[in-house]
C-alpha cells in the first residue's frame, strides 16, 4: 500500500502505453508541449467538468469527480461517473472518460479508465466491471469491459510508470509512425537525434575509434 505523498497521476499510465518516452519528458523532465490538440483537449475536459452534477431518471452524474488508489499508487479525476439504480436499491458506478480524438489502436483510453473503475472500487468497496469512452472526433461512444486482461495490463503500466519515475532516467527517441500523432515531437526531436546516432555510427564506421 502507497501514502496519501506518494501517488502517481493516472494519466501517466496512458503515456507509458502510448510512449515510455513520452512518459518520461512529461513526468520526469516536467516538459508540457501545448499545441492545438492539447488545448481542445483540455478545454474539452474542462468543460465537462464545469457541468456539475445532475439526476436523469434512475442515474445520477457526477463530473470531474476525484480519485485515488492506495493499492496502486494513483491518483486522478474522472470526467463523469454514472451512478446507475439497480432494481435492488444499490448504485452502480460506470466511469465515463472523454476523448477529443478518435479510438486509438494501442490500449492506452482503456487503461486510463480501468484505473479510474480500480479506483472506484477501493474507494467504494465495489466492484466496476463496464465503462464508456467517448471520442470528440466520431462522436462514438465504445464500450470497455474490466475483464483480467485489462486489470492485469493496467496494473503492470502503474508499475512500470513507478520504476520509470523512480529511475529518473528518460529513454532515447525511438521513431515510428506513433511520433506524428505525439504531443511531444517538438520537445523530443526523434528524428534528428537518430540522424545524429546514424552520423555518429557512420564516423564510427569509416575512421574507428580515435
Ligand atoms: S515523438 Fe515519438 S519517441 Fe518522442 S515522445 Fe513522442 S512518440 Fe515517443
Amino acid at each position: 500500500m502507497y501514502t496519501e505523498d506518494d501517488l502517481l497521476p493516472i494519466s501517466a499510465l496512458q503515456h507509458m502505453i502510448f510512449c515510455p518516452r513520452q512518459c518520461a519528458l512529461i513526468h520526469v523532465e516536467q516538459v508540457w508541449d501545448e499545441n492545438r490538440l492539447t488545448a481542445e483537449g483540455r478545454l474539452m475536459h474542462e468543460r465537462v467538468h464545469e457541468e456539475g452534477n445532475e439526476l436523469r431518471g434512475n442515474v445520477l452524474i457526477e463530473r470531474g469527480v476525484s480519485l485515488r488508489s492506495l493499492r496502486l499508487g494513483l491518483i486522478g479525476k474522472a470526467d463523469v461517473i454514472e451512478f446507475q439504480k439497480q432494481p435492488d436499491g444499490m448504485w452502480r458506478p460506470f466511469p465515463i472518460e472523454f476523448k477529443r480524438g478518435k479510438p486509438k489502436k494501442d490500449n492506452s483510453d482503456k487503461v486510463q479508465l480501468c484505473a479510474q473503475a480500480i479506483c472506484l472500487e477501493e474507494m467504494l468497496k465495489t466492484s466496476v466491471n463496464e465503462g464508456a469512452l467517448f471520442y470528440g472526433r466520431t462522436r462514438r461512444r465504445v464500450d470497455v469491459h474490466f475483464d483480467i486482461d485489462l486489470r492485469k495490463e493496467t496494473e503492470e503500466a502503474a508499475i512500470k510508470v513507478r520504476q520509470l519515475l523512480d529511475s529518473g532516467h528518460t529513454p532515447k527517441p525511438e521513431y515510428s509512425k506513433r511520433c506524428e500523432n505525439c504531443s511531444m515531437m517538438a520537445s523530443c526531436l526523434p528524428k534528428p537525434l537518430q540522424k545524429r546516432r546514424t552520423v555518429k555510427s557512420y564516423l564510427k564506421r569509416v575512421l574507428g575509434d580515435l
